[in-house]
């Protein structure tokens, strides 16, 4: 699914984030930046090792931030690191968090000039998050920010599993619906 969004568009695919030819892709890493497994292992095994290397070099990253390092042997140059938050029960603080993490990133990508970006849908795997809800938080944060930031040319979203794909598509259609 593809839509636009003020001048730019916005994607949903189902695949593998690592597959992607973005100018970045984002990492739902954790707070020590050192490793883990899901989407962040599937990066670092991409990558190859230069990128936890340089990694061991940035002291880690708060939940709700995000951090810059190149791409290695990925076909996207920047990697974008973000710490998305645990999920324990429904909250406000939880919830600005998440949002938090789209938003980070997109600045970090906008700062270094980066015109296309692919997310994983953050939080959702080891960390918790019902998927339905973050699709929601996902996709209105990054439709606001590319409406008030149109250099950001293209955001898509990869979504590992068909049950996150449909909870995206199913979000998103809400969405454009009643933006
Ligand atoms: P978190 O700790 O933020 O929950 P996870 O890596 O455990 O991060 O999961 C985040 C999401 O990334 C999950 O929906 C998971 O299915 C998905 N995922 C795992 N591997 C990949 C991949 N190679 N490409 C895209 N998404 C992936």
């Amino acid at each position: 699914m593809k839509i636009n969004v003020g001048r730019s568009v916005l994607e949903l695919v189902q695949g593998d984030i690592t597959q992607q030819d973005t100018e970045a892709i984002v990492n739902a890493a954790n707070r020590s930046l050192l490793g883990g497994g899901g989407v962040d292992g599937a990066i670092h095994r991409a990558a190859g090792p230069q990128l936890l290397a340089e990694c061991r070099t940035l002291g880690g990253c708060d939940t709700g931030d995000a951090v810059l390092t190149q791409g290695y042997n990925l076909k996207a140059r920047y990697v974008i690191h973000t710490v998305g938050p645990v999920y324990r029960g429904p909250s406000a603080a939880t919830e600005r968090l998440l949002k938090s993490a789209y938003q980070r990133s997109l600045e970090v990508a906008l700062a270094k000039g980066i015109r296309s970006v692919a997310f994983p849908s953050i939080s959702t795997g080891a960390y918790g998050y019902p998927l339905e809800k973050a699709a929601v938080v996902a996709l209105s944060t990054v439709m606001d920010f590319v409406r008030a930031h149109p250099q950001i040319e293209r955001v898509r979203f990869v979504l590992f599993s068909e049950k996150a794909f449909n909870a995206f598509e199913a979000a998103l259609k809400k969405l454009a619906e009643n933006p």
